[in-house]
């Protein structure tokens, strides 16, 4: 095995959910987060969800991240049917087959950008030389090959974010789950991230599934879903529209995104 993608690994490149629902105990209150969502991917490419606040946006992803259970209803994303991985099976899942960044960057402070980066093959003990070179790699290829060696305080919002993605490529994924990857950012930092974005899914042919508030952002996806309440509110083609049709669409499908 080496540190590259994992010929074991199916290549995975749709997400089927059907009828998924997820509701949390807040006190004595039942939330639904989640009422039934369906959702269909079947080819590699950069994918939006939008939503008002507490739509269930965050809620779609930590379920097919494996990050939580669901309630109710099916997720397969490529050969893997998500909720009825046992607990090992799911470490590997969110190790090996997903890659998932935040808006809040989760770096390791006391660790340089390449040690954050190769974190996933220190823990499958891959070996040094390998880690090292697999790491470099993802670095440049994030455009960080000069700061590899800097700790996250010593770098930007969007570097951080930048050295987010390259562990989360660290396996070689073919989905990025990403939750208002850009929320932190500044225009210019957030417009290079989605450029990285956009180029993921095109080069590495990768599903890159997205939420956002930014129609710059969704206005460069093939398809938006838009939630509302915890239901699917719709499906909007992007390719052809421009950041303002965008966001009146997502408008007029969600209510104020
Ligand atoms: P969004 O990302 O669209 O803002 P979320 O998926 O985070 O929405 O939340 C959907 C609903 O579920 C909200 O009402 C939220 O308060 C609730 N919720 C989300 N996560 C939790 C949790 N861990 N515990 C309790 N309630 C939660
Ligand atoms: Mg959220």
């Amino acid at each position: 095995m080496n540190g590259m993608a994992d010929s074991s690994i199916p290549n995975m490149q749709r997400i089927e959910v059907r009828d998924l629902a997820k509701s949390y105990k807040v006190g004595g209150r039942r939330v639904d987060a989640l009422r039934g969502v369906d959702l269909t991917i079947d080819e590699p490419g950069f994918y939006g969800v939008m939503g008002a606040s507490g739509s269930g946006k965050s809620t779609l992803l930590h379920l097919l991240s494996g990050l939580d259970n669901a309630d109710r209803g099916t997720m397969l994303v490529g050969e893997t049917s998500v909720n009825e991985l046992d607990e090992q099976a799911l470490t590997m899942y969110r190790r090996r087959s997903v890659g998932v960044i935040f808006q809040k960057f989760n770096l390791l402070p006391t660790l340089t950008a390449l040690e954050n980066v190769v974190l996933p093959g220190v823990l499958e003990k891959l070996p040094p030389a390998e880690l090292d070179a697999r790491g470099r790699s993802l670095l440049e290829d994030m455009g960080l090959s000069d700061r590899s060696d800097h700790r996250p305080d010593a770098l930007s919002g969007g570097e951080q974010q930048r050295v987010a993605i390259a562990r989360a490529l660290f396996f070689s994924p073919a989905i990025l789950f990403a939750d208002e990857p850009t929320g932190n950012l500044d225009m210019v930092s957030s417009d290079r991230l989605w450029s990285v974005l956009e180029r993921l899914a095109g080069e590495r042919k990768m599903i890159v599934l997205m939420v956002t508030h930014e129609a710059e952002a969704a206005a460069r996806c093939r398809q938006v879903f838009v939630l509302r309440d915890g239901r699917n509110a719709g499906v909007i083609d992007a390719e052809e529209l421009d950041p303002s049709e965008l966001a009146a669409r997502a408008a007029s499908v969600a209510g104020p995104v």
